[in-house]
């Protein structure tokens, strides 16, 4: 069967099951808006370019009925007790369980994941539904020892009302579920900007979704805006009926959403690029390191945000785990992700492949080495893709201009150190604060790895790559990743307003710290 002839058969078997079509709405308001006499935007595969749907967008005026329409379903859902909410999103996560492979595989036409890649995004969704059912039940806030007799200090957390929620397209399902998810048991109401690459995993999610809410009789409460070039993302920055605004993309388009919602003294999550380290030293278990490494640098064709860029290598390692690492960029197989035993699938778009092919030139025009790769590939009966080498660099100044970039592409620089704290000021002198790792066995480095003059990231790895999260963390990276936190642990608490309240059941009114005001 040709290439072409099975990409076609998955896109319908995928279409069918998830009830898409060539043309489809990218607006939900409690409906699907009617698409005709919109403008659309066009979604294409990176596998072979091959159109996949045309998407209606949305304009100004759509977005505006759909916040207002968002917050009559928060006066409704706020009033839910949580574990009840609790209840909804478990039967979403059920319903998901029932569309892991076709969702899964529709995440391969549209970003070019490995199905198996594709299936672990949706099975993370369904893992938040579980951990977000157990926290409907869990949303405590402290009583504080109260300095008045007859006082009670206490915290309550309520919900901020309807959130904003702006994905990147790597991960086109995982990351709405992280905010959604939370943000829903908390009681509010999501409104999803998702990246037009991932547009119709977005859609496609939000019919799974309603079928539950429909059965259950309740309001819309996972609206989606459709945009093509940020608009509606910069109508959700500005706008102040978003209290909350989650934001997960680039450190150069996370600015922008940081000053408009700063702008307006609204609340962020921001969770931008990262530019990750694994620090392999002469103590690690080079069989462990050398898959860490490998899985951390070219899985999801290294569009992770917590991809491995830099490996910090002891200098005592260059001549025996380098060649094994070249050997394995050698063999790795690139291709369509449809394939079996495909690896490294495309890269999102024709951008993203300049963007690899500039920066490989950049590279070596500041003293950089090519030890493998550099090439962009034409693959036979999937022309139209957008495939390219994995590539090793060497022989680059740890603070070079290009190195201290994040580049979306599957490109590692090979830096070398020779004592720790060499490596740790060469793993903290980017501007990105992601995701980290070191490969030791050595319990001095391990820890002094985890101390405070060790790595700067918002996640630190031991013996494990720096991709590859769980979700019971809470998830996000500091510095120019932007301090945000998502997902598990008490990462909750961002979508929730705090109130300290205090209750006086005495018959006086003594007044903090002793003050005396009597008024007559
Ligand atoms: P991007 O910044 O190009 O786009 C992200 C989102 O912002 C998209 O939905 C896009 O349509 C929207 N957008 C574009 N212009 C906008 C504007 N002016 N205002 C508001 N929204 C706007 O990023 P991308 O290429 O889709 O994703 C890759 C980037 O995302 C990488 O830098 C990656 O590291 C980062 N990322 C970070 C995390 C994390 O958790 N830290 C996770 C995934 C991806």
């Amino acid at each position: 069967m040709s290439k072409s002839t099975e990409f076609q058969l998955v896109k319908g078997r995928v279409f069918a099951d998830l009830g898409l079509y060539e043309r489809v709405s990218g607006l939900y308001d409690g409906q699907w808006l009617a698409g005709e006499g919109r403008r659309r935007i066009a979604v294409h595969s990176p596998i072979n370019g091959e159109r996949l749907a045309e998407v209606a967008v949305a304009d100004e005026e759509d977005y505006s009925r759909l916040i207002e329409r968002a917050w009559m379903s928060f006066a409704e859902w706020s009033l839910v007790p949580a574990p009840k909410r609790g209840e909804v999103v478990r039967e979403i996560g059920d319903r998901l369980r029932e569309y892991v492979d076709t969702l899964g595989l529709l995440v391969s036409l549209e970003v070019g994941k490995t199905p198996v890649e594709g299936k672990g995004e949706v099975q993370e969704m369904i893992d938040i539904a579980d951990f977000a059912v157990g926290l409907s039940r869990q949303l405590y806030g402290k009583t504080i020892a109260s300095e008045r007799q007859h006082h009670r200090l206490f915290e309550q957390w309520h919900p901020h009302g309807v959130v904003g929620v702006i994905t990147a397209f790597n991960f086109p399902c995982a990351v709405w579920s992280w905010n959604a998810f939370i943000a829903a048991v908390i009681g509010n109401v999501v409104v999803w900007k998702p990246s037009p690459n991932g547009a119709l995993t977005a859609i496609a999610i939000t019919n799974i979704v309603n079928e539950v809410l429909d059965e259950q009789g309740l309001p819309a409460l996972f609206f989606v805006a459709v945009d093509g070039a940020g608009e509606i993302g910069r109508l959700m920055s500005s706008d102040r009926k978003l209290p909350l605004l989650s934001f997960t993309g680039s450190v150069r388009t996370g600015r922008e959403v940081a000053a408009r919602v700063g702008e307006r003294i609204g609340r962020s999550i921001l969770e931008l690029g990262g530019n990750n380290a694994a620090i392999v030293t002469p103590d690690a278990d080079m069989e462990i390191a050398l898959r860490g490494v490998a899985f951390g640098a070219l899985a999801t064709a290294a569009q992770r945000c917590t991809t491995t860029r830099r490996l910090i290598l002891h200098e005592s390692l260059f001549d025996s785990l380098l060649p094994r690492l070249i050997e394995a960029y050698r063999s790795v197989r690139v291709g369509s992700p449809l394939e079996p035993g495909v690896l490294v699938g495309p890269l999102i778009s024709g951008r993203a492949v300049e963007s690899y092919s500039s920066a490989i030139g950049r590279a070596e025009a500041s003293g950089g080495r090519v030890l493998v790769g550099n090439s962009v590939l034409a693959l036979p009966g999937l022309e139209g893709g957008n495939y390219v080498a994995p590539t090793l660099i060497d022989g680059l100044a740890p603070d070079s201009e290009i190195v201290c970039e994040e580049t979306f592409a599957p490109i590692l620089y090979v830096l070398s150190y020779s004592d720790l704290e060499e490596a740790f000021a060469i793993h903290n002198c980017v501007p990105q604060g992601l995701s980290s790792s070191i490969f030791s066995n050595n319990l001095r480095e391990v820890e002094a790895f985890l101390s405070v003059v060790g790595s700067d990231c918002g996640l630190a790895n031991v013996n494990a790559g720096t991709a590859g999260a769980e979700i019971g963390g809470a998830f996000g990276g500091e510095k120019d990743t932007g301090g945000g936190r998502e997902s598990g642990s008490d990462a909750w608490k961002a979508y929730a307003r705090r109130q300290t309240v205090t209750v006086n059941y005495g018959d006086e009114l003594p007044l903090a710290q002793g003050v005396t005001f009597d008024v007559n």
